[in-house]
């Protein structure tokens, strides 16, 4: 029976576990912290903790996915914002080392969009993932396997939304992400509701608000529409899965903003259930697709 080593990597937890007959097991959550302050640097702790992991257990092949960019090759990491550690770091050759097998290292939207798509039975065809959290961070799969393109970036988050100006954090202005992911809905309650709970952000905004939300949010989700014509887009990330967002209001501005009579009247935009292994998952069955 073919083992997989899935392994999610985020600022705050590292989470462990085999995928085995196309399920999670043996899910192990340790602090990211004191991972990655291992004397002999990051790359050093996170190798040691797999090693613990799998103690006996020999993978076929294992998946990691990271909170930053990967060289295209997949051989280095070029730039983890939270973990600054792993930074410029040949994590790929010092993961086979520890482990003798096989090691894909990734993006973790890339991750995340390669699970829900197998999740949601969307194998073949054109998948564009869109995931907004903290930051809006996205994926375009073909067949199940990612679109890679000269710097293997897909970076949705920056586009920029025209005659807008509000600075982004990756330095440039008028970003999507500075309007429409966590940061931005962060600042508008401190702003408006300091009294009010992030959680309910979508239910405190003003008619005004909301509809300049999905306005903005529709340009960026049309431009991937009319550029990459895709089977479906998968809506993933905290802000997506919050109570109260508009997902009505986005289809039908959406709809608005595409060609007719298609994609206007085709657009599939997916919600994905997420949990505390669909990181996991999603590294392990990239690997598995790797393989091949
Ligand atoms: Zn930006």
């Amino acid at each position: 029976m073919l083992n997989i080593l899935g392994v999610d990597v985020g600022g705050t937890f590292v989470r462990m576990g085999t995928l085995r007959d196309g399920k999670v097991e043996n899910l192990v959550k340790r602090s990211s912290s004191e991972i990655f302050s291992a004397p002999g640097g990051a790359a050093a702790g996170l190798a040691q903790a797999l090693k613990e992991y799998a103690g006996d257990t020999q993978f076929a092949a294992v998946g990691v996915g990271i909170p930053g960019t990967v060289s295209r090759d997949g051989e280095r990491v070029l730039n983890v914002p939270n973990i600054p550690g792993l930074n410029d770091t040949p994590l790929r050759d010092a993961l086979t080392d520890a482990l003798n097998a096989p090691v894909f290292v990734e993006n973790d939207i890339t991750m995340l969009t390669t699970g829900d798509s197998i999740r949601l039975g969307l194998e073949r065809g054109v998948v564009f993932g869109c995931y907004i959290g903290t930051g809006l961070g996205g994926a375009v799969l073909v067949d199940g396997k990612l679109l890679r393109g000269r710097s293997a970036l897909c970076e949705p988050g920056h586009v920029p939304i025209y005659g807008l100006d509000r600075p982004c954090g990756c330095g440039k202005t008028g970003c999507a992400e500075a309007y429409v992911a966590g940061r931005a809905l962060e600042r508008l309650l401190a702003e408006k509701y300091p009294d009010g709970n992030i959680a309910d952000i979508f239910d405190l905004m003003s008619e005004a608000e909301l509809s300049e939300y999905v306005d903005i949010l529709a340009h960026l989700l049309a431009t991937a529409m009319q550029l990459l014509d895709p089977d479906a887009v998968i809506m993933g990330g905290g802000v997506c899965a919050m109570s109260g967002f508009p997902r009505e209001l986005l289809l039908e501005r959406l709809s608005q903003l595409c060609m007719k009579p298609v994609p206007a009247s085709t657009l599939n935009l997916l919600y994905p259930v997420a949990s505390d292994v669909s990181g996991v998952y999603g590294a392990a069955v990239f690997a598995r697709n790797s393989l091949i």
